[in-house]
């Protein structure tokens, strides 16, 4: 299994070096040179299977070899051990047909967790095959930099820096990042949106001096591996509802469009998904690119759900490649037209193609607020901010014998003044997580300027002092 870069013009990389590496030397991101595909009967049989037995299963068609199966599933039980519920990520039914899919189970209470868990353990078991370090660069708008932390806290190879938009998370999300202590870890305060902390770590992965002397390696949702282990819910939820003999539909708060297209990959897989329909708050570039064919970045407005208050989509690039045929010259051309103008244009028989896949809907502060209080009155159900915007987008799809599937991805105890505010019920935090507002901070508060934050990690980075 080999991965090329969807600008066409970076070496082909094996899993392993994928998984360290991020982003392509191309500026593209990777995709595997062929769908893997699981057949209907193991489909069938995952109905019985604990979670991380699935997740080994269908992360071990992408692997190539580099991670023996054995060593695959027993990191998959390490990394999904630790969760509050048995099944992992259980299915909850909220109304005719409609079903809720809770990812927030783990320990920093977002769906973050189920990626990286396995994917610090996977880097740890690489960096120890190859006896080297790496540092890894994050930006966040909440959720990903604590369960980045969470996952790579106390690791002997990696050390974790995580940008995050200083004032911009939640108060808890922030503590979660803040009052971890461990010497390899760097929680970060940019002066910025989430998007200027993107753009650092972007910038700072094209500066190969840097990139190569402190052994840059990404977690965001660019990441390759990431985007497999959510692959494997997908398939869990699918097949607890009948699949492969019955279809399903997937409604998915969206960002950064790494959740959504990781259902992309399952369907490639085979799974029969009948629709993915992404869900966007006010910060809605995803949706009025399906619905205008014109991909154009506007500012970004804050909102009660901070993890999708992005304009740039990174992982929307890889789904572009898909639509193109995988034309690299085409990807990049797009690409260029967006860092030059903030726009492209999506030629029309790659807009067809998307629209018979996915569909995209935005709701608004009011709208979100009202699918909380709905939940609630209707089904006794505290969804998250995240959560009831796709609730919100759900909600205007007809009822039909095709589940729909909202993927709820942060617990309401994650954002609990929106959460009062709209159902007037406050959510309290699990017992692990009951003394964090007690607990002692510590982080620094950056200039959005890749210089000052390139000296910053040098100076504290101990793969700088590795030999390259
Ligand atoms: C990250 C996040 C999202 C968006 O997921 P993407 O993969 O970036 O599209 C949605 N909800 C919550 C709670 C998140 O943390």
């Amino acid at each position: 299994m080999d991965y090329f870069s969807t600008r066409g013009r970076a070496p082909k990389l094996g899993f392993a070096d994928v998984l360290l590496g991020g982003l392509a030397p191309d500026g593209g991101l990777y995709l595997p040179s062929e769908w893997p595909t699981i057949s209907g009967a193991d489909i069938a049989s995952y109905a019985a299977m604990p979670y991380a037995e699935i997740a080994a299963d269908v992360v071990s068609r992408f692997t190539g070899g580099d991670i023996p199966d054995a060593v695959l599933l027993d990191m998959c039980r390490k990394a999904y051990a630790g969760f509050a519920h048995r099944a992992v990520a259980p299915l909850v039914q909220t109304g005719p047909n409609a079903w809720l899919l809770e990812l927030f189970h783990g320990p920093t209470l977002a769906f973050k967790d189920l990626a990286m868990q396995l994917l610090a353990r996977l880097m740890d078991y690489v960096l120890d095959q190859r006896g080297r370090r790496a540092t890894i660069v994050g930006a966040t708008s909440g959720d990903t930099g604590s369960a980045a932390i969470e996952a790579f806290r106390g690791s002997s190879k990696v050390d974790v820096f995580i940008l995050f938009p200083k004032g911009r998370t939640s108060e808890v999300q922030q503590r979660q990042m803040t009052t971890v202590l461990d010497d390899n870890v760097h929680a970060i305060a940019i002066e910025g949106s989430f998007d200027d902390c993107q753009a650092l770590v972007k910038a700072l992965f094209a500066r190969d001096r840097f990139r190569e002397r402190v052994s840059m390696a990404a977690i965001n949702s660019i990441n390759w591996a990431r985007i497999v282990a959510q692959t494997a819910y997908y398939f869990s939820s699918a097949a607890s509802l009948g699949a492969p003999t019955r279809k399903v539909s997937f409604t998915v708060p969206t960002g950064n469009f790494g959740d959504i297209f990781a259902g992309h990959v399952a369907r490639r897989m085979g799974l029969p998904i009948d629709r993915l329909v992404i869900a966007t708050n006010r910060n809605d570039i995803l949706a009025r690119t399906f619905a205008e064919g014109r991909y154009e970045v506007r500012g970004v407005v804050p909102t009660e759900s901070p993890s999708m208050d992005i304009q740039v989509s990174s992982n929307f690039e890889r789904l572009l490649s898909e639509a193109l045929d995988h034309d690299g010259a085409a990807v990049t051309r797009l690409m260029q037209s967006l860092g030059q103008s903030g726009a492209f244009s999506i030629p029309e028989p790659a807009m067809e193609r998307l629209r018979r896949e996915f569909s995209a809907d935005r709701a608004d502060e009011t709208e979100t607020a009202g699918a909380m209080a709905a939940a609630w009155s209707d089904s006794g159900y505290l969804a998250d901010p995240h959560t009831a915007v796709a609730l919100a987008v759900a909600a205007r799809i007809p009822v039909s014998d095709v589940p729909m599937v909202t993927l709820s991805t942060a617990h309401p105890a994650k954002f609990p003044a929106a959460v009062e505010e709209a159902t007037g019920v406050r959510p309290p935090l699990p017992p692990h997580l009951h003394d964090l507002f007690g607990r002692q901070e510590r982080y620094s508060v950056l200039a959005n300027d890749v210089r000052v934050l390139e000296h910053h990690i040098e100076a504290r980075a101990r793969a700088a002092t590795q030999e390259a």
